[in-house]
């Protein structure tokens, strides 16, 4: 049997696999830890050839010869009445999901109590004595539930019911005493007798569940280790740490300790940094082996025992953040244990959004009363006071600003338009119940990196916003929190927040190392403010990929121009608003180039579908009036004409309606000033001696005639229609200064687009996918609308995700084969993807299998996206050299 029997203590440990693949989980651990030279408890292990058959072996003089070294080590002796030796035996099978109990204390025999009473007083040793008959009593219960002994088990489980609630509570010595005796007759009678008689009456019974378990199939060991204690006299503790601060990610260690106590008992522990500074140094050591083995911060206990430091066991940490987990990886960077692939590996890109966005402080919301459910439109944590419309938040937040108050502000409405992204701009988080993620509202708040919850649930009526049974008055706080895993929920009051900060929390040092490995493959940003393409730029990204010109005019000072040039009756008033609208165009324009510094900058021409700018309510209507008849002395416009200009512009379905490039073979101006602005800026920056690199994109193509119209133009008799291309001629001859480097392409966001892609790419040097009307014209599902009933949907397994983060099959397959198509026409076709599905692990992988150069996502989520590449290029790679070595 002693070939059966494999020992190991700290720097000696079983390399051989056919031995490990005997000693079960725990075994394996030990054997690790042991062979990383960490002050662990020597054992032994009685492995799975055995471990079912002890009945018939002889295991006094078998183990006998292993206790010695067990001995030595914590200088005690088994079955020694004065210092007795006390021990552990560990069930080790190989599935993890075996369960058997903790079984401790063995050599705790009448003869050896007095002995060990004298180290840890009368009280703990008799809990002690318990808890070892609780671990025997439970192997027996199990026996006789296998045996169908239903009498017995009954009996056994009643008692051990009892004992386990005994031992949970606090008692005198007395009454523990009373226990054991009252305890020990259920075990046989020499079980008290002898240390030696005891251990192997517990092997033996052990061994025979293990024979019975079906669930056992001979693969189980026994692990036979020492038990030491924090409270075995003065110079004794117990305590646990994690090897570095979980949520700052610091390289110190953090945890408590127990002078003189066992475990946790007494609940007043010390700092452990407090520890002898000898203990200290050794415990630190430990960390930072640990943490080079493992490359995670881990949790450690650990006992000291007159005087001698044992690591008990080591774990894993549950809830650790994210910026620890960069932290960590960053520092074992630093010190050549990881390389970059490593540290890139290791971080989900989904876990960055906590570092991105502020989250909530969780200690901080005990009091608060919440509300479950909903769907997350942009991640994150957001609190302030509610109101209901744009006007009442702005009112609110000037007012705050003037009296120095608090000016965190939610907006909450059921559905956001395009006079609403001042308040979203503002305000720390939208609250709203119509659409989903690709609505209105979701889609802004991650532009402006805000906070968006969707609640299909939520009513508002008065001053009042009814959820289930909630309701938040107008000017109440809440907080909205959003996480990027989980449920989110609203809190009803004010939390406390934890704020990113990029610097500290390993960001932008995470990004330089992901840009390293990124291959060819890019990631830009949906932008269309200075603001954004700056913060494109400090995330990463390596372009612009979608600058959505309609998003140019939603702030308070512009957006009446353009609802002044959307209505306009006539060309010369037209021409007039247009005039005012490129003025603002090109000074974006300008300030965005000058940003990029020469990286493509797609700009997507105008694509409003009309009822998003329109105005909305009596409100808008005023401001829209007076703005239309400001310095005016006759002829004002009049409410009227403007509804009836209005009236005459109303769609069915605007969605599918007069919008896209579909507006500019009506208005062919509107598109001609925005070409003239984007190029009157670059030859502008040309001056400055500053490259810039646009790419005209024209949205919502359908088919061959319509971008071979808009790009190249057309003459019929009595009409004349002006490409692009000759409007860049023409600016290029005016300015005489030569040539700035440019594509046109287009979007395909319609299945018809992607079915006629090899003719489409005819007129176009670059494809864009849509996908988010991709997928609303794929699945006719309205990216607005569709939430309301997504429920039902996942209910019955009708659809998996959402369409509108996750591609849909369909949306792929289009993908797959408009980018064959297009290519076949145009070889060089350059080919991105700039919907919100761009900012989703998952579909990346698609987007780089499929053969996409880039996809684009809001700023924000450039970090997840590179991350993302990042680790697919590594993967990629290695199968390379795996295939080719
Ligand atoms: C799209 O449809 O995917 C897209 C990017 O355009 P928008 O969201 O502006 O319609
Ligand atoms: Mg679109």
């Amino acid at each position: 049997m002693k070939k059966n029997i494999h020992a190991f203590r700290q720097n000696s440990s079983v390399k051989n696999e056919a031995v490990l693949n005997t000693i079960g989980i725990r075994g394996r651990q030990a054997m690790e830890f042991a062979s990383m030279n960490l002050p662990i408890l020597p054992g032994f292990i009685i492995d799975s050839n055995v471990g079912a058959y002890l009945e018939e072996q002889d295991l006094k003089r078998n183990v006998r010869s292993f206790m010695k070294n067990l001995e030595t080590s914590v200088g005690k002796t088994f079955n020694d009445p004065k210092n007795p030796l006390l021990l552990k035996i560990v069930i080790s099978p190989n599935l993890a999901v075996a369960n058997y109990p903790t079984l401790h204390n063995f050599g705790l025999t009448d003869k050896t109590m007095e002995g060990f009473v004298g180290y840890v007083g009368e009280n703990f040793a008799y809990h002690e004595a318990l808890f070892l008959i609780n671990g025997m009593l439970e192997i027996h219960a199990r026996i006789a539930e296998f045996e169908n002994k239903t009498q017995e088990a009954k009996k056994l489980r009643t008692k051990l019911d009892k004992l386990v609630s005994l031992l949970k509570d606090d008692h005198d010595v007395n009454e523990h005493k009373k226990f054991f005796d009252e305890y020990r007759k259920l075990l046989p009678e020499a079980f008290f007798d002898d240390a030696y008689v005891q251990l192997e009456l517990a092997l033996q019974t052990i061994s025979r569940l293990l024979k019975i378990d079906d669930m056992n199939d001979n693969d189980t060991a026994l692990l036979i280790q020492p038990m030491v204690y924090g409270n075995y006299g003065k110079d004794s503790a117990s305590g646990n740490f994690t090897t570095r601060d979980i949520v700052t990610g610091n390289d110190e260690i953090q945890g408590v300790f127990f002078q003189n106590k066992f475990n946790e008992i007494g609940s007043n522990g010390k700092p452990i940094t407090k520890i002898g500074p000898s203990y200290l140094k050794k415990l630190k050591d430990i960390a930072k082996r640990v943490e080079e083995h493992f490359k995670e911060i881990r949790s450690i206990r650990f006992t000291i025992e007159n005087k001698k430091l044992w690591l008990i066991d080591q774990r894993p940490v549950g809830d650790k953040s994210t910026r620890a987990d960069i932290k960590i990886m960053l520092d074992l960077l630093k010190r050549k244990v990881v390389n970059e692939e490593e540290v890139i590996q290791t971080i989900k890109p989904n876990q960055l959004h906590e570092i991105l966005h502020p989250i909530v402080d969780l200690n901080s919301v005990k009091s608060l009363g919440s509300i479950d459910g909903g769907i997350a439109g942009a991640p994150g944590a957001a609190i302030g006071r509610v109101f209901f419309t744009t006007e009442k938040l702005l009112d609110a937040y000037k007012a705050a600003r003037q009296h120095g108050e608090d000016s965190r502000f939610i907006l909450c409405m059921p559905a956001t338009f395009a006079e609403d992204v001042k308040a979203i701009e503002l305000a720390t988080g939208v609250l709203s119940s119509e659409g989903g993620y690709a609505a209105h509202a979701s889609v802004v708040a991650r532009q402006y990196g805000k906070v968006s919850l969707v609640k299909p649930e939520l009513k508002i009526s008065g001053n009042r916003a009814i959820i289930g049974k909630s309701s938040i008055k107008e000017g109440d706080y809440v907080t909205l929190h959003v996480p990027n895993y989980g449920e989110p929920r609203i809190f009803l009051g004010k939390a406390d927040l934890i704020e990113p900060d990029p610097k500290k929390s390993g960001l932008l040092e995470l990004i330089e190392i992901v840009k390293n490995h990124i291959g060819d493959f890019n990631v830009r940003a949906n932008a269309d403010s200075p603001r954004d393409a700056q913060l494109a730029i400090d995330f990463g990204a390596e372009g612009i990929g979608l600058c959505r010109t309609e998003h140019m005019f939603f702030k308070e000072n512009r957006i009446n121009v353009f609802r002044e040039m959307i209505i306009s009756d006539t060309d010369s008033k037209r021409s007039s608003a247009l005039k005012k609208l490129k003025t603002m165009q090109k000074n974006d324009f300008y300030k965005i180039f000058k940003i990029m510094k020469g990286k493509p900058v797609t700009i997507r021409l105008l694509d409003a579908p009309l009822h998003e700018f329109l105005p909305h309510n009596k409100a808008e209507m005023d401001a829209f009036l007076t703005y239309l008849n400001k310095g005016k002395r006759s002829n004002k416009v009049t409410k009227k004409d403007v509804d009836l200009q209005i009236e005459a512009l109303a769609e069915f379905n605007p969605m599918l309606g007069h919008r896209g490039c579909r507006i500019a073979v009506s208005y062919p101006e509107i598109y001609a000033m925005q070409v003239e602005a984007i190029f009157d800026a670059a030859y502008q920056l040309k001056k400055e001696k500053i490259n810039v690199y646009p790419e005209i994109m024209i949205p919502l193509i359908m088919n061959e005639n319509e971008i071979k119209l808009i790009v190249y133009g057309k003459k019929i008799e009595g009409s004349y229609y002006q490409g692009i291309v000759n409007i860049i001629d023409d600016i290029k001859s005016n300015k005489k200064a030569g040539e700035i480097p440019y594509k046109i392409g287009t979007m395909i966001e319609l299945p018809g687009a992607a079915l006629e892609a090899g003719n489409i790419s005819k007129y176009a040097e670059f494809f864009s996918f849509g996908t988010n009307d991709l997928t609303q014209t794929t699945l006719g599902l309205s990216r607005d609308d569709f939430n309301s009933f997504m429920p039902d949907y996942t209910l019955y397994d009708l659809i998996e995700g959402n369409p509108f983060s996750d591609l849909s099959d369909s949306v792929k397959e289009l993908i797959t084969i408009a980018v064959r198509r297009g290519v076949m026409t145009r070889p060089k076709l350059k080919k991105g993807l700039c919907g919100e599905h761009g900012a989703v692990p998952e579909n990346i992988e698609f987007c780089m299998d499929v053969g996409l150069d880039y996809v684009s996502c809001s700023s924000f989520s450039v970090p997840i996206a590179n991350l993302a590449v990042a680790q697919k290029t590594i993967a990629r790679n290695e199968t390379d050299s795996a295939s080719s070595g």
